[in-house]
């Protein structure tokens, strides 16, 4: 229901995430004046993920500096924060019902509802001492048990799993990476970059074995887990596991209400599902790509935000279909890398810069830039950025030329006088 400015009456958001705070918080800012209710499956004010892998897990950092914002952030901007979880929609009597029964009625509804670590659906993967990480309990738990242990066993070679790697062997345990495929980061950076990850957690003392998958994880009720055996028989000692094997949406209130999923809720251009009465953001979306129009979910931080930015405007009068540059970061030991855009296929890999400890790949699809991955290299991830973002990259040819910079491209399309002054 609209009220006579053509806002919605109420809006209520499941799921008070990144995507979902971020949802409550750019409603507010753009001056919408009903009521906003946010609900969390998590007994814990909104709060960031990154740091849950880095600076939380190395004990750099206490739950607290994890918040988004304080308890008297909600109060203040007449949030409705409420604790419980939302087990059914009825999109005809527009209510969400949850958990303790309670309903709450919805002039717009919000799916922001993330999505859910993958697990081994092997024996032993019950164990003690076997974890995943997705929450600030999750963290804890992996925390207190990293403080005893001397051997991990990381199954996984993906971000999550390598920079959990990283503040192991930092904190001086014996650690161990399985992949199943060939290299790590496969579905998400290009060999080149992963190359150097490889290299980078070698030259750190871990140990990583390709083209392994795990068979069981072996151990005792009161020990927890004690080895983890891989589909060729060996058998790795270890008192931790981390499985980082990627994630599953939350789809399924989506699903049972009879919105269309596939893969993610599926949500047009505008993120909207089925329903105009309700959208879906950040991990749990599938949206369509500008570039491809295909429909894609993204995880990372600036797409939950710039989801909920998207549909805060929406619902304040300003329509637009979600069009922004994906971006994401990674930190592994001292090394940062940086991703512009999103690779939906590449033919070309162009890399910028000798040094093996700092360059940046250029992914091209014919003569379209389609992503740029920078490790240590944040000035040419500011200028990927911009240059993806004007649709001014340069083509494979311009980039193969000796001593090209993107840094200096951009100036360049900046002296010419079709673009404002770059500070860089
Ligand atoms: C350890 C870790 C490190 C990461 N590092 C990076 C990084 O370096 N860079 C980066 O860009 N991204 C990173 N990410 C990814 C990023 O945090 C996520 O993409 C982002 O949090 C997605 O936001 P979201 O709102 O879609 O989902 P979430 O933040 O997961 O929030 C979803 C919330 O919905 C709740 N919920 C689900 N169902 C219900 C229900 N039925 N009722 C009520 N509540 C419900 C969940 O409990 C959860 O609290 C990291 C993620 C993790 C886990």
């Amino acid at each position: 229901m609209a009220d006579t400015t053509g806002h919605p009456e109420s809006v209520v958001v499941v799921g008070a995430g990144q995507g979902g705070y971020q949802t409550a918080a750019s409603l507010r800012e753009h001056g919408y004046p009903g009521p906003i209710t946010l609900i969390s499956a998590e007994d814990a004010l909104p709060y960031e993920r990154p740091p849950l892998s880095k600076a939380y897990l190395k004990g750099e950092a206490d739950e607290a500096q994890l918040w988004l914002r304080p308890a008297t952030y909600y109060v203040r901007q007449s949030i409705d924060l409420v604790a419980g979880t939302v087990t059914e929609i009825d999109p005809a009597a527009r209510t969400v019902r949850l958990a303790d029964d309670s309903v709450y009625a919805y002039g717009h509804l919000v799916l922001a509802t993330g999505s859910t670590p993958r697990t081994l659906g092997v024996p032993g993967a019950e164990l003690r001492g076997v974890h995943t990480l997705r929450t600030a309990r999750d963290a804890a738990a992996l925390q207190s048990s990293l403080a005893g242990a001397r051997r991990a066993v990381v199954v996984g070679a993906g971000f999550i799993g390598l920079e959990f790697a990283s503040v192991a062997r930092q904190a001086g345990v014996e650690v161990t990476v399985v992949e199943a495929l060939e290299r790590p980061l496969a579905r998400v950076a290009s060999a080149p970059t992963a190359e150097h990850f490889t290299r980078l957690h070698r030259a750190n003392g871990t140990r990583l074995l390709f083209g392994q998958g795990v068979k069981a994880l072996h151990g005792e009720g009161r020990s927890g887990v004690t080895a983890v055996e891989l589909t060729d028989g060996t058998r790795l000692p270890a008192d931790l596991v981390l499985v980082g094997v990627g994630v599953t949406p939350r789809t399924e209130l989506a699903a049972a209400a009879g919105l269309p999923v596939d893969g993610g809720i599926s949500v047009d251009a505008r993120l909207l599902t089925g329903d105009p009465h309700i959208s879906a953001i950040g991990d749990c979306a599938a949206f369509p790509q500008v570039r491809s129009g295909n429909r894609r979910r993204l995880e990372s931080v600036q797409n939950a935000v710039g989801h909920a930015q998207s549909v805060a405007r929406r619902l304040t009068g300003a329509p637009d279909a979600y069009g922004e540059l994906p971006w994401f970061w990674s930190d592994q030991f001292a090394t940062t890398v940086q991703i512009a855009g999103f690779d939906e296929g590449h033919d070309t890999e162009v890399v910028l810069g000798d040094d093996p400890e700092a360059f940046s790949v250029l992914l091209f699809r014919g003569d379209a830039l389609q992503a740029v991955e920078s490790v240590n290299r944040p000035t040419d991830h500011i200028a990927a950025r911009r240059l993806l973002t004007q649709g001014t990259a340069p083509t494979p040819a311009e980039a193969a030329v000796p001593g090209f910079s993107l840094k200096d491209h951009l100036r360049g399309l900046t002296r010419g006088g079709t673009e404002a002054p770059v500070p860089l």
